[in-house]
């Protein structure tokens, strides 16, 4: 019995097409090598079309999630802006006006400024 032949890669790699395909259909060795490279490269190019797929999906994902953080953000900046009120800004913040204590002023006990003499 004969030694399986290895020219293959070699006539791959650096032959033409014509010598590679002449030698193929002389050598049944590299005529099962064809074929199973030839299922190689289809399974890659199942892999590819499924990770491209996944990866577009993903995109799309993104982009909603990027389209909704700026609806949010420009909601909130144009009612900051058109309700320049800072009493209501308090309250949309922090939920109350906050008070002169809350902003860190020295109060007396009825919650007024203390203003030194
Ligand atoms: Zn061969």
């Amino acid at each position: 019995m004969n030694e399986k032949c290895s020219k293959y890669e070699k006539l791959f790699v650096s032959a033409s097409k014509e010598e590679l395909e002449k030698h193929l259909q002389e050598c049944e060795d590299c005529r099962l090598e064809e074929e199973s490279q030839q299922k190689v490269s289809s399974l890659l190019d199942e892999v590819k079309m499924y990770y491209y797929a996944k990866r577009k999906k993903r995109m799309v994902r993104l982009r909603a999630a990027c389209a909704v953080m700026f609806l949010v953000f420009s909601l909130i900046s144009v009612t900051g802006w058109a309700l320049n009120d800072d009493d209501l800004l308090d309250t949309l913040k922090y939920g109350d006006t906050l008070s002169a204590e809350e902003l860190g002023f020295p109060v007396d006990s009825y919650g007024l400024l203390m203003v030194d003499e």
